[in-house]
């Protein structure tokens, strides 16, 4: 059964669904007013990593990640360049959803916006000024800290330690931890009509709008960067908690911080990243994606270029592993006997392919079911890797082995989410048609149709195809 660590009991808990098999969860999306950095991305490829997980393990799965499509960043990111700000955040939007589609994340159902939920957020709120949970300054409506004892649950922090936030100084709020609802703003910025003036929402209550309206007032999962758990994560269980009296989320899972070169990411500090700077460097989607596989979730992933060089390596050998094992032929004539021996183990189910599969397959499954053991799943993966290229070196696979080693890499990939890559990029490229293209561009150049041959040459490159000019003609290696 799959365990993962609850950041709530502090302890490894058995994954059971609260209804029908479905696990119910939900992702703090981005904030979207500019391009989403490295350390964002490791926290959306984990939750994406834990639906494949989920699914794998027989779930169905509902999961939503919503989109925070106006806040203070987003309302002075527009300022600043004078545009309007629902329009910039709508546009990278659009950018962060093509990112993740780079990145092979295809496991999320919904993304509402925070913008399309304004009736739900202000019924939410009216709500908890009914139940006597928040109340009304001339700034805007708060959420009273002291009308739910359990706040600091899920941060573990007492009310010693709480006392030391001041999460929103004003001087009008009853006491410094409680929070915005609903914010009035001033008249030239974006703002909407509720029963309390014309405003905006306040953060928290943006997702529990949106988490509600979807997955109801109680689900299974929670996930987001562990940077969210004080105030963000704490304050919803507050607001919904203080509505319902029941547990708003049964597991609060977690990721960790990604640091680069051992430092935390600061634009300060010159390590900041967008993954857009790094595909831009000419490293692929599905290196990161790797290198975020490579790390546990629960520790941090020190993130170097070095170390995305080498994942990047890494993947194209896998990938490279897969077509060699689809493109092998079992040579019939040298080993007859040995072919004819094999398959007659194979209908007994006694051979060493069968085996190594279910083998490789269970201990696959095991270290994910220990919270999700993803390095530990790689080294299982590897040794797999090693032991079927030696038996293909070895022509001892057969061809019913040869189906069940790529029935076996399917089934992995459900997790990894790696053979995307090769069904659509560079290893497609056969060697015949890389030489055709190189002859195409040798007639362009012969032609002195330059911008011909450019775009040849531009169109192997992003396949991964590099062209040398030598004196010998023309040769070319796959990067
Ligand atoms: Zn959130």
């Amino acid at each position: 059964m799959l365990q993962l660590f609850n950041t709530m009991s502090r302890r490894r808990e058995k994954i059971t669904a609260l209804s029908d098999n479905t696990i119910r969860m939900y992702t703090c999306g981005p904030t979207v007013y500019d391009y989403a950095h490295i350390g964002n991305f490791r926290s959306f490829l984990f939750s994406d990593l834990l639906v494949r997980y989920l699914q794998f393990k027989g779930f169905k799965t509902r999961h939503v990640m919503g989109i925070t499509d106006i806040d203070d960043k987003i309302i002075k990111r527009g300022l600043d360049k004078g545009v309007d700000p629902l329009k910039l955040a709508l546009e990278f939007e659009g950018i962060f959803k093509e990112e993740l589609e780079e990145l092979n994340v295809h496991s999320v159902d919904v993304f509402p916006r925070s913008t399309e939920l304004i009736n739900e957020i202000i019924a939410q709120v009216k709500r908890m000024l009914g139940k006597k949970a928040a109340y009304q300054t001339k700034n805007g409506v708060y959420f009273e800290v002291a009308a739910f004892p359990q706040y600091g649950k899920l941060s573990h922090q007492n009310l010693e330690e709480l006392s030391k936030h001041r999460i929103e100084p004003d001087e009008h709020k009853k006491d410094q931890k409680d929070f915005a609802l609903w914010k009035i703003t001033p008249k030239d910025e974006i703002n909407w009509d509720s029963p309390w003036g014309k405003g905006r929402p306040g953060w928290h209550i943006e997702d529990t709008a949106m988490s509600e309206k979807h997955l109801g007032e109680q689900y299974d999962l929670h996930a987001g960067g562990i940077d969210l758990v004080f105030p963000h994560h704490e304050c919803e269980i507050a607001q919904m908690e203080s509505l319902t009296g029941k547990p708003l989320v049964k597991y609060w899972v977690h990721p960790e911080h990604l640091m680069v070169d051992g430092r935390k990411m600061a634009k300060s500090e010159g390590n900041f990243f967008t993954l857009n700077d790094v595909l831009k460097k000419g490293y692929s989607p599905q290196a990161f994606r790797y290198l975020c596989l490579s790390s546990h979730y629960r520790s941090q992933l020190n993130f170097t270029f070095e170390g995305l060089k080498t994942a990047e390596n890494t993947v194209s050998g896998f990938l490279g592993f897969y077509q060699n094992v689809k493109e092998y032929k079992p040579s019939k004539e040298k080993n007859a006997g040995k072919e004819k021996k094999q398959a007659d183990k194979e209908k007994q189910g006694g051979d060493g392919i069968t085996e190594l599969c279910g083998n490789a397959l269970k201990k696959f499954e095991e270290v994910l079911d220990d919270d999700l053991n993803t390095p530990q799943a790689l080294a299982v993966v590897f040794d797999f890797v090693k032991e079927v290229n030696k038996a293909m070196q070895e022509k001892t696979l057969g061809k019913s082995g040869q189906k069940r080693v790529i029935a076996a890499i399917e089934r992995i990939d459900e997790v990894l989410g790696l053979l995307h890559y090769a069904k659509t990029k560079s290893a497609q490229l056969s060697e015949e048609k890389i030489k055709e293209l190189i002859e195409q561009r040798e007639a362009a150049k012969k032609e002195k149709d330059y911008e011909k041959a450019d775009e040849i040459r531009e169109k192997l490159r992003e396949k991964g195809v590099l062209l040398e000019d030598t004196k010998d003609g023309v040769k070319f290696k796959i990067a």
